[in-house]
């Protein structure tokens, strides 16, 4: 069967490497104590020859009682996203300052309504607890997949803007059609990821960047290409800077590549031969000197996420 990419259609796509379901399941168990719904035996991580997408095949989506424990984990929804002010910068605001109606996809407990108080706001979420906090500060939150809430609200907004979301979504095409059909003409498209062109790439044991919470991986390549497939103006990507409390992992990562890379080893999603004695204590030593460098200022290196900004063009 051939494999078509979740993004483009295109069925030229290849294996980068098959994971073991279990390895997943243990993972999660072991680092996070989730137990996980029963993984398919094994996932392969696939890029697209044609939009440079990575995805994981067969899709493998995280449920209700997934997220619901999730959410327990410190730091799960920050308040203060970098994200929120570098979208914001990129609304483009009429020059009479009158409101604007935007739509917010997979919204939380509706945070970015504080960067855009003046404006006409509705989010989409499904997880109760957040849409049951926001109304207590009278935040419009919705249960509704994009995909329903574009069949009665076409050319509605002026922005839609989602943030750390597409991600997570089995099929980010109909995703993105559906957010640009709520788009008014000329209405602004803002979308944030991780950034795989970012230490996220080496980060092999990075569980809530693979499945079941992430299904895509999305490198400037991939975002890029985006205004091409959908027939946008593209306007903006930015990566935000490494932030504080991701030096540690950064420093980590390059640790580990420059090591593997002297051994000749080629690294892979959940790979137990970096936690043996010889290579952490490497790493370790590694880690302190390239943790030093960022602190000091010598490295300035890209952090967790990138925001790409399109404009919709009129038909
Ligand atoms: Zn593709």
């Amino acid at each position: 069967m051939k494999i078509t990419c979740t993004l483009c259609g295109s069925a030229t796509t290849a294996v980068l490497e098959t994971i073991a379901g279990r390895k997943i399941e243990s993972a999660y168990a072991e680092r996070l104590k989730i137990v996980v719904q029963a993984p398919p035996e094994s996932i392969e991580y696939r890029l697209c020859g044609t939009c440079d997408l990575r995805f994981y095949w067969p899709q493998y989506v995280g449920d209700a009682s997934f997220y619901e424990h999730l959410q327990k984990l410190p730091g799960y929804y920050m308040d203060e996203k970098g994200e929120y002010a570098i979208a914001n910068r990129h609304i483009p605001r009429r020059g009479d300052a009158s409101p604007l109606r935007i739509l917010e996809i997979g919204a939380g407990r509706g945070q970015f309504r504080r960067y855009v108080p003046g404006d006409a706001y509705v989010g989409l979420e499904f997880n109760p607890g957040g849409i049951a906090a926001a109304a207590r500060d009278g935040i419009d939150l919705r249960c509704e997949y994009i995909e329903q809430h574009a069949q009665s609200n076409a050319e509605s907004y002026d922005v839609v803007c989602s943030f750390q979301v597409l991600e997570h979504v089995p099929n980010p095409q109909t995703f993105i059609e559906s957010a640009l059909k709520c788009l008014k003409p000329d209405g602004t498209l803002v979308l944030s990821v991780p950034a795989e062109d970012s230490f996220l790439a080496g980060s092999i044991w990075d569980l809530l960047n693979m499945p079941p919470h992430h299904q895509t991986r999305w490198s400037d390549a991939a975002l890029t290409q985006l205004s091409v497939q959908f027939h946008m103006e593209p306007i903006a990507l930015v990566h935000d800077r490494l932030a504080p409390g991701d030096v540690p992992s950064y420093a980590n990562v390059v640790a580990q590549i420059g090591l593997a890379k002297r051994r000749g080893m080629k690294l892979m999603h959940l790979d137990a031969r970096v936690n043996g004695f010889w290579f952490r204590r490497r790493v370790k030593q590694v880690t302190r000197v390239v943790g030093a460098a960022v602190q000091e200022g010598f490295l300035r290196p890209r952090g967790h996420t990138v925001v790409s900004v399109f404009r919709k063009k009129s038909p």
